[in-house]
């Protein structure tokens, strides 16, 4: 609920105390150029706008494009654009995502499907070899997992419908610093070198990402004129090249024939996509997922993802329950049951709309959340696989077909989340799906492709069970991308998304609950211990996680953890705060952390 005396209070605090007293002294909050010198900023809070990303150059682009006077798609655009340069293992032109938008002017949220699609050749046999599923692996690096990228559409789209500035301008900072280059940090670091041995099997990746045979040294500065030179292509033929010119050709030549070095001994198969699939492909425009949740409106991205879908039912599951009331085990053991729960059901129901019934609306009703929710013993973790319920029929606490776990997804996308002057507020999630992508680089073009095909499942998950994501030709494969936008009577109140494929899910309903029903702040709601459970006998989990006091209680309830506990999630969000401000934070030090942003940084003394 806004609070007008607080807002009228900052406003005239604003207005009479001299700005060096409420402007922090954080050049990286507000820097015009690209800079790592200051090192991330996770938290920010101030006026005229707000942006949040996983790295610090990627920021101040963004912020720069508030500053002058660019919107918050306008922001988005520019940021992911500098996030293909500087953090080209997550994103860029060679993957797809999705793209939430709240326009402060009807007050509505619209979104934009740029998910990449199947080539016409696929069926449903795409990645089976004598009617075996191939090994996880083998389908990443290949040109099998390689998907029509919708990242150019999306920005080419969302500008054209909802941006302020030509696509031209907003890819020059990013195409500057790919020419000029940005410092190497030890993520880039690292995850050149968790992918050296597959990067040094293709000419094209090796030249790029491994000059001189090695990583990039951590303080050395990476350049990527490739890239700058495809950026400025696509800059000048408003993304065209890249669907209809020579970039379409390199990518469906490199796609059918990968360009991999013959001594390396690595079996690379090559994919069927096309000229002719690349020209075809087109962003959706879809209606964004709702719930009511306390009082708020919960909206987010619909199948073929299914972010939207599980978050919601999950939010729906846990309405009724006093989950501010209970001590932290209690309310942990009902976060992680309500996702094993509702994992089942999107396992069962979620894939591309546009090839299966997705019954989105039931999934989403009340009805259908209560008779599930009734599976939550207080006491007692549920044993997984726990099966899917039909949604077109509830019924209470029913357990009927066998349940399927949940397969694997990469976990290394990235989120944006941007808001400006005027209100308007972007959820921007963008992947090539595995860290690296397939590991093939367009040679020539200095961009990697994505796998992102390998979301499909490879063969129906559970015997005997439909399976709604399986490979077919055109198809979306199913996400876990949850872009957020939460309102109060029609205004923004929190934006928040995350990479880490399936656990994206969890992260974000965590980083709610943290918000909306536990009293954290956001920056504290960022920065929780995480568990992830999705439908397993084990839940995925973080050291810090495991070591916090309340955990005992979970174990005593039945709740099981990954023997080896790994970093779950990289959150960017942004709140509007009661007093008017924007609060935009980042992860503070998982991948090394984050960056966020303000265009007027003011910090007030009740600050926290
Ligand atoms: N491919 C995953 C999805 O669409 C995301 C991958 C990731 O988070 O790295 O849900």
């Amino acid at each position: 609920m806004p609070v007008p005396r607080a807002r009228l209070l900052t406003r005239a605090l604003a207005a009479v105390l001299p700005v060096a007293l409420l402007v922090p002294a954080a050049p990286a909050a507000g820097a015009d150029t690209s800079t790592t010198a200051h090192g991330p900023q996770p938290v920010a809070r101030g006026y005229l706008g707000a942006v949040s990303s996983i790295d610090a150059d990627a920021t101040a682009i963004g912020t720069a494009v508030l500053r002058k006077g660019g919107n918050a798609v306008d922001a988005a655009v520019a940021t992911a654009a500098a996030l293909g340069v500087t953090d080209p293992f997550s994103a860029g032109i060679g993957g797809g995502g999705f793209f939430v938008y709240y326009d402060a002017k009807s007050r509505t949220v619209r979104t934009l499907d740029g998910r990449e699609t199947a080539p016409a050749a696929a069926d449903e046999s795409l990645f089976l070899e004598n009617g075996s599923p191939l090994p996880f692996w083998e389908a990443v690096t290949s040109g099998l997992s390689v998907g029509v990228p919708g990242t150019p559409a999306t920005w080419r789209d969302a500008l054209k419908a909802w941006g302020s500035r030509p696509l031209a301008a907003l890819m020059r900072p990013a195409e500057r610093l790919a020419r000029s280059g940005f410092t190497v940090d030890e993520t880039f670091h690292r995850q050149v070198a968790s992918n050296a041995e597959r990067f040094s099997a293709f000419p094209a990746s090796r030249d790029l990402f491994l000059p001189g045979g090695a990583p990039p040294e951590v303080g050395s500065t990476f350049t990527n004129p490739e890239l700058a030179d495809t950026y400025a292509r696509l800059a000048a033929t408003g993304t065209a090249d890249l669907y209809n010119g020579e970039v379409a050709a390199d990518i469906a030549d490199t796609v059918q024939d990968p360009p991999v070095d013959p001594d390396a001994g690595l079996t690379v198969r090559p994919g069927k996509l096309t000229v002719e699939d690349l020209a075809g492909y087109r962003t959706a425009e879809r209606e964004p997922t709702h719930v009511r949740y306390r009082g708020l409106d919960v909206y987010g991205m619909p199948a073929p993802s299914s972010g939207g879908l599980t978050v919601g039912q999950a939010l729906n599951m846990l309405e009724t329950k006093d989950l501010a009331g209970m001590d932290e085990s209690a309310y942990l053991h009902h976060f992680l049951e309500s996702t094993r729960i509702a994992f089942a059901d999107r396992n069962r129901w979620i894939g591309d709309p546009a090839y299966s019934d997705v019954p989105s609306a039931e999934l989403l009703s009340q009805e259908f959340a209560d008779s599930r929710a009734c599976l939550i013993d207080p006491d007692s973790a549920l044993t997984s696989p726990v099966a899917p319920g039909d949604p077109r029929s509830p019924q209470p606490c029913a357990q009927a077909a066998p349940g399927a776990p949940t397969p694997y997804e990469g976990e290394h996308t990235t989120h944006v989340t941007t808001a400006d002057k005027w209100g308007n507020v972007v959820a921007y999630t963008l992947t090539i799906e595995q860290e690296g992508g397939s590991g093939i680089v367009v040679p020539g073009r200095g961009f990697l492709l994505n796998n992102e095909l390998t979301d499909f499942s490879f063969a129906p998950s559970a015997s005997g069970v439909p399976d709604p994501n399986l490979p077919a030709a055109g198809k979306r494969p199913r996400s876990s991308m949850a872009p957020t936008i939460v309102l109060r009577h029609g205004k923004p109140v929190l934006a928040v998304g995350s990479p880490g494929g399936a656990s994206i899910i969890t992260t974000v309903l965590q980083v709610l609950l943290g918000r909306l029903d536990r009293d954290l702040t956001l920056p504290e709601a960022v920065a929780a211990p995480r568990a992830s459970q999705r439908n397993s006998p084990t839940a995925q989990v973080e050291r810090a996680f495991l070591e916090q006091p309340a955990t005992a209680g979970l174990i005593e309830r039945g709740q099981r953890f990954a023997d080896t506990p790994s970093e779950i999630g990289a959150v960017t969000a942004v709140e509007r705060l009661r007093d008017g401000r924007w609060l935009a934070a980042a992860e503070p030090e998982r991948r090394g952390g984050g960056s966020a942003s303000v265009v007027l940084p003011v910090r007030l003394p009740w600050d926290r």
